[in-house]
């Protein structure tokens, strides 16, 4: 059994709990421990799915094809730990498990509470993620303490500890400690408040994480270790930090390793190697070169709802030693106002996934604007689909559109596959337009093959890939031929060559659009090859910065 680590969240929302779980996930990594993080989530939604992006962030695509909360990528960027179906349980999840064993009867007549059965449910949740071949499970609640919504979880974790051990549970509690400019001082009361909150439900933190925009003063730290009850070095602070990726050479400068190990009893472990997390933070800070990139989307101020996609372009950026500006261009106003007001000066062009016909044809001419510059264009999923209607349109003079957008289109170069093979799971999947979903997506991990000496053979430097999807809508054989005679490359399909994966562009500098979304499984320790081929060619003059 792995040791665990709870993490919850004080005071008020937006701290960066999910940062600092996978930070201290990185750190234990850093030391040769083997760590799995899961992420419990009190709302009532089964799953994130459904949750719109723009007000709940990104929906996190899993290998298994499990639809999930934003954090499990910031798990997946920090450490190795591949997340699945187990990573991630919601209030709504929990239940329908509990409401599922009732209706079967395998209760046996009792009065199905909340404790224990729903508390047990979540306790098996926790077990289910946290396999023997973990060191340390690392589990992140979400919401604030104090909130009506995780009494239940936090009742869980509390009894958790009861069940296996004192020595095998450590709290981590993540906190604010505010600077009144007025006193021009920091304040640890909002600190002592969230901590009573927790002891009042029986939880006593074994750490503190302080987020604070200035360094804490050892007489502030010592004013929150004695009213909270904690050792001094149990004091961690979080000091705001240019990039997120120094977060775990902040908290080993805090002493937070050799805190885990005493409190955890891990034994005498090596000091924990940061040095790859050193030079990401260098490279981020220090840049050489730089690439402006526009994102053509739609609703573009809501940032968390494309997270991992600015992650992985950050990435590409380390994986070349630039620094990314990030450019938002809202694909409705391409349609007012024409792409060349908006994308003359910009050094590489992108766009995202997406739902629904509003701003599609602002991004079908950011598209033809970047491949007839020759500017290099990277489209994902959505911005795949819309770069072979562009191409369809315009090279191939076809009446090109997804049915997405237009049902009865006479090309419908994008359309809904209704039936297709898993091989992943081995399975025909069957697509049911009719749900009230919408119809079945496509998701998770699906392999891909590469046709060689293209781009995208280039960047990844092997044939067999493997990309994690979510959409409905795919690349429509039929046309395959024409677009093909025309000069579109089908650079990647899938292994029975049905399903096509990769498309770019020849007589141009880099023009790639994946059916997939890549962004899902880009590290900074090791930037996706799409991400770094994009932003290399985007670089291509190699204005540096330093000249
Ligand atoms: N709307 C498109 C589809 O369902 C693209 C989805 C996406 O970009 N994730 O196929």
């Amino acid at each position: 059994m792995p040791k665990f680590i709870f993490v919850t969240g004080g005071v008020v929302s937006a701290l960066g709990k999910g940062i600092a779980a996978a930070a201290m996930g990185a750190l234990l990594e850093a030391k040769g421990l083997r760590v799995t993080m899961q992420k419990l989530d009190p709302y009532i939604n089964v799953d994130p799915g459904t949750l719109s992006p723009f007000e709940h962030g990104e929906v996190y695509v899993t290998d298994d094809g499990c639809e999930t909360d934003l954090d499990l990528g910031h798990y997946e960027r920090f450490t190795h730990v591949r997340t699945s179906v187990f990573n991630n349980f919601t209030t709504g999840k929990i239940y329908n498990n509990v409401i599922t064993k009732e209706r079967r009867g395998d209760y046996l007549g009792d009065t199905v509470q909340v404790v224990p059965h729903i508390t047990d449910e979540i306790k098996n949740a926790i077990r289910a993620a946290a396999t023997d071949e973990y060191d340390v499970a690392i589990v992140e609640i979400g919401g604030t303490v104090g909130d009506i919504e995780s009494l239940p979880f936090l009742e869980a974790i509390r009894q958790f500890r009861y069940d296996v051990g004192r020595e095998n549970v450590l709290y981590a509690h993540l906190t604010l400690v505010p600077y009144i400019s007025a006193a021009g001082e920091l304040k640890s009361k909002p600190t002592q408040h969230s901590v009573k909150e927790l002891r009042a439900i029986g939880i006593q933190p074994d750490v503190l994480f302080c987020r604070a925009d200035r360094a804490l003063s050892a007489d502030v730290k010592r004013k929150i270790a004695l009213h909270c009850n904690l050792d001094l070095d149990a004091v961690i602070a979080a000091v705001d930090v240019d990039t997120v990726y120094e977060v775990p050479l902040c908290f080993k400068s805090e002493g937070l390793d050799r805190l885990l190990d005493r409190k955890l009893n891990l034994g005498h472990l090596p000091e924990p190697d940061i040095s790859t997390w050193r030079e990401v933070a260098k490279r981020i800070k220090e840049p050489k070169f730089e690439a402006t990139i526009a994102i053509v989307g739609k609703y573009v101020g809501l940032k968390d709802a494309y997270k991992s996609l600015m992650e992985a372009l950050i990435h590409g950026g380390i994986a070349n030693n630039a620094r990314v500006n990030f450019q938002w261009v809202d694909s409705e106003e391409i349609e007012a106002k024409g792409a060349e007001n908006f994308l003359s000066e910009i050094d590489g062009i992108l766009v995202p996934g997406g739902f629904g016909s509003r701003g599609i044809e602002g991004k079908i001419q950011a598209i033809r604007y970047a491949r007839e510059k020759k500017i290099p264009y990277f489209g994902i999923c959505l911005g795949m689909q819309t770069a072979v209607i562009e191409f369809g349109r315009t090279v191939c003079k076809l009446s090109a559109n997804s049915t997405e957008f237009d049902a009865g289109i006479k090309d419908p170069v994008i359309y809904l596959m209704e039936k297709w093979y898993n091989h992943r799971t081995g399975k025909i999947e069957e697509r049911s337009i009719n749900s009230q979903m919408g119809g079945t997506m496509r998701l998770g991990a699906y392999p891909c093959v590469i046709k060689e000496g293209t781009h995208a053979h280039k960047a990844y430097g092997k044939i067999e890939i493997s990309e994690r999807h979510r959409h409905r809508y795919e690349f429509n054989n039929k046309y395959k031929e024409i677009l093909c005679n025309n000069g579109l490359i089908v650079s990647g399909t899938s292994p029975d060559g049905e399903l096509v994966e990769i498309v770019e562009l020849q007589d141009h500098p880099w023009f790639v659009g994946c059916q997939f979304h890549p962004e899902f499984q880009s590290k900074p320790i090791e930037p996706h090859p799409l991400f770094k081929g994009f932003i290399e060619a985007s670089i291509k003059e190699k204005r540096s910065l330093f000249p």
